[in-house]
């Protein structure tokens, strides 16, 4: 695991050049300087040469910032900036003496109480029709508000938009795959791990369940790398049988998974990097033809290849349309949209807008945190036909037969 000493250089990199500023989600509705890697770079030569110390205005400006990878592709130096962050972050951690009531909400207990009270909460809109209710006076409740704009964003957490049931397959499993259900399957709405799980029979893959933690994604991206080596550990001692491939269906998870060994020297660790893949990897082969002609546009998560798009453009009887900045941050980013939740919002809002004028009727993605980035800004927006926000898998089980 690196440390943030070994990234002085790519600090000094930096050319100042401010290329970057064209590009960052955040730069541009703040035009804040500490907003973009030039300036969080500045802040960071402080601390190399000494004027500065890591303390928690440093963190607040490093937070400022929702990882999604859009400098590091744009730079001529070619720089990281989201590992340097993390580095920097988790030199912070070492410096700071947290107190105790922050040092609780920074655990992965606290995590994981939250996540079973997600659940809950999800169980109860279910199972009283709350959620369908939400849904039919949708129109009425943005209008009182921001509790509004948060309920109907809640409410899309838990609605089930699959309403197929799996049928027996009779074909013959010629491939194990360990399937990984990040937090969002586990305890908030499993319709993609359904819908994932019904694909996968078709191509003849052997689904394997394990009993995992979270993929660790918040702590890693705040720089809380010890809270996050024990989610790895944890993950890693889980993976008890031969495996062909660690699957995932969301993007995020995949990323980080891939990262487990940087942070672990493992040989389960290297293992797994290599074998985690997409869901979408595995059952491109299969054709399919969607129900209606519908309006479809995908949003691509800054953590995921973009090879799901291909599957989408395939898909025979829809017409496929693409949104401009199709691929660019939707804002959301965990722990981000909770620590800037105006900022998130702005960026959300004008993402949704671009779809709601292209008149699509889903926007199609592959990570629970863009479904959320994306329902929170059409939460922003009351205006009547607005598109579905809907996950791949779920798309492609519900909406479309394969042909
Ligand atoms: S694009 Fe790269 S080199 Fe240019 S200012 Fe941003 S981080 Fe520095
Ligand atoms: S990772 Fe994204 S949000 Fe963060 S500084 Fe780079 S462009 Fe801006």
């Amino acid at each position: 695991m690196k440390n943030f000493k070994d990234y002085e250089e790519s600090i000094y990199k930096c050319s100042r050049c401010g290329l970057c500023q064209s590009v960052c989600p955040v730069f541009k509705v703040t035009l804040n300087e500490c907003a973009v890697s030039r300036g969080k770079f500045n802040i960071l030569n402080g601390i190399i040469k000494g004027d500065l110390t890591f303390n928690d205005n440093v963190k607040k400006y490093l937070d400022l910032c929702t990882g999604c990878n859009a400098c590091k592709d744009f730079c001529p130096s070619g720089i990281d900036a989201r590992e340097i962050f993390i580095a920097a972050k988790s030199e912070y951690y070492k410096h700071s003496k947290l107190p105790l009531l922050q040092k609780i909400i920074n655990s992965y207990t606290m995590f994981k109480f939250l996540l079973y009270c997600a659940s809950i909460t999800g169980k109860f809109f279910r199972l009283t029709g709350f959620s369908t209710a939400i849904r039919f006076f949708e129109n009425s409740i943005l209008s009182c508000g921001y509790i509004g704009k948060r309920l109907v964003l809640i409410n899309t957490l838990f609605e089930r938009k699959l309403k197929k049931k799996s049928s027996r397959s009779e074909k013959k499993y010629c491939k194990k795959a360990i399937y990984f259900d990040g937090c969002f399957n586990k305890y908030i709405n499993n319709d993609t791990k359904k819908a994932a799980k019904m694909l996968l029979e078709q191509c003849g893959i052997k689904v394997i369940e394990k009993n995992f933690e979270c993929c660790g994604i918040s702590y890693l991206h705040d720089g809380n790398t010890v809270e996050f080596k024990k989610i790895t550990d944890k993950n890693l001692k889980a993976l008890d049988c031969d495996y062909d491939y660690l699957l995932t269906d969301c993007a995020s998870c995949n990323s980080v998974l891939k990262e487990y060994k940087n942070y672990n020297d493992s040989d389960s660790a290297f293992q797994l990097s290599q074998k985690v893949t997409d869901v979408a990897n595995l059952i491109e082969n299969l054709n399919f033809e969607a129900i209606k002609n519908f309006n479809v546009a995908v949003h691509k998560p800054c953590h995921d290849s973009g090879d799901f798009v291909k599957i989408v453009k395939n898909i025979k009887g829809i017409n496929f349309v693409e949104v401009q900045d199709y691929d660019k941050c939707c804002g959301f980013s965990g722990k981000f949209a909770l620590q800037h939740q105006e900022i998130s919002r702005k960026i959300s809002k004008q993402k949704a807008q671009q779809y709601i004028n292209a008149n699509v009727d889903f926007i199609i993605t592959t990570c629970p945190a863009c479904l959320l980035g994306l329902n929170q800004g059409l939460a922003e927006t009351n205006t009547q036909n607005k598109p579905v926000a809907i996950n791949l898998y779920v798309f492609l089980a519900e909406f479309c037969k394969t042909i």
